[in-house]
């Protein structure tokens, strides 16, 4: 089946419509084992050291995929997309522009995903019976998060994952909805997890390895992941645009906040942990993020892909004895 890699989540009901294979090559980059070499090589090619290792991550993977199209959110998700599709476009691949519109602007939305559809021969028939198709397993992982916050039988780690796989449906949905009805039906015979500390993972998924059972060491367990679980669409939306209206990642971090602050509260979060991306814009987030919750925030940083540094590991520690030593911790404290 024609592959067809994007930088991050697109409306993949369109690709779905059109018999592609969906790719996100995010996830290609971080769970192919070969992460840190494809950074390298992304280095060795030109790229600076002052450059986001997504970024590096995302422009190797391309190479070695082997993909030849590739479409790019040029508005709404990373200042660097736009250098990375000309970087990319030098190689002889095919790059589709798709832009989230800044004011979340219905018919320019439309305009877009119809932008695509045009591009991929596809009409709003084939589109929306693929986003059914899609919605039944999005709702499967909807439960799996509700088992994770709700009833405590699932680790932060396995949220991530499933809800992080939602955005290309591992390129194959028919398959991970099978591997999802799998581990539902495993989560039918496991215990609580009894830990003390319920944390909020905010931001872009971390590049560090490990960072979710070291938590769990600590006593603490992520109860929200919160771009993860936009990227599985977690709105029940009837129309496909307001769906992608709805979904939180590439408008302005007030539609986030707004988000954040609900789920926190109805989860019972003790604290946040904000993490950024090295020399990403988006670090600047941070200011506004630590004015508007009203929880102890820790904000990480990682640079390239490597398991937890020692550093890094202190401060999480200190982090979630200070939120043990304040019990259900309620008024604001930072730690940077
Ligand atoms: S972490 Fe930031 S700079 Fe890196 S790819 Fe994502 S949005 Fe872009």
């Amino acid at each position: 089946m024609h592959r067809v890699g994007f930088t991050t989540t697109i409306p993949i009901e369109v690709l779905i419509a059109a018999g592609r294979k969906p790719v996100d090559l995010n996830n290609v980059f971080i769970t192919g084992g070969r992460s840190s070499q494809l950074v390298e090589e992304a280095e060795m090619e030109g790229f600076p050291r002052n450059v986001c290792g997504w970024i590096k991550g995302i422009y190797a993977a391309i190479r070695e995929s082997g993909i030849r199209e590739l479409i790019a959110v040029t508005e709404g998700d990373c200042s660097y997309t736009k250098a990375l599709m000309e970087v990319i476009s030098l190689e002889g691949i095919q790059v589709i522009p798709f832009a989230y519109p800044h004011d979340r602007d219905s018919e320019s939305l439309r305009f877009e995903i119809e932008k695509l559809m045009r591009h991929f021969a596809v009409e709003w028939e084939g589109v929306n019976r693929a986003k059914e198709r899609l919605d039944r397993i999005r709702r499967k992982i909807r439960e799996i998060d509700r088992l994770t916050w709700q009833e405590n039988l699932v680790s932060g780690e396995e949220n991530h994952y499933y809800q992080v796989s939602a955005s290309d449906m591992n390129g194959d949905p028919d398959r991970f909805e099978a591997e999802v009805d799998a581990f539902l039906l495993q989560t039918t015979a496991r215990h609580p997890y009894e830990e003390l500390i319920r944390i909020a993972y905010i931001g872009v998924p971390t590049i560090f390895e490990g960072f979710y059972p070291f938590l769990e060491t600590l006593g603490a367990r992520v109860v929200f992941n919160e771009t993860q679980r936009q990227f599985a669409m977690p709105y029940e939306t009837a129309d496909l645009i307001e769906q992608y209206r709805a979904y939180t990642y590439p408008y302005d971090i007030f539609h986030r906040l707004a988000d954040i602050l609900t789920e926190t509260e109805r989860r019972k979060v003790d604290g946040v942990i904000h993490y950024v991306q090295s020399f990403c814009f988006r670090q600047i987030e941070d200011l506004i993020v630590r004015k508007k919750l009203n929880l102890p925030v820790l904000t990480l940083e990682g640079d390239k892909p490597a398991p937890l540094d020692a550093r890094t590991r202190i401060r999480l520690e200190g982090f979630v004895e200070m939120l043990q030593e304040r019990g259900n911790a309620s008024f604001p404290q930072s730690l940077r």
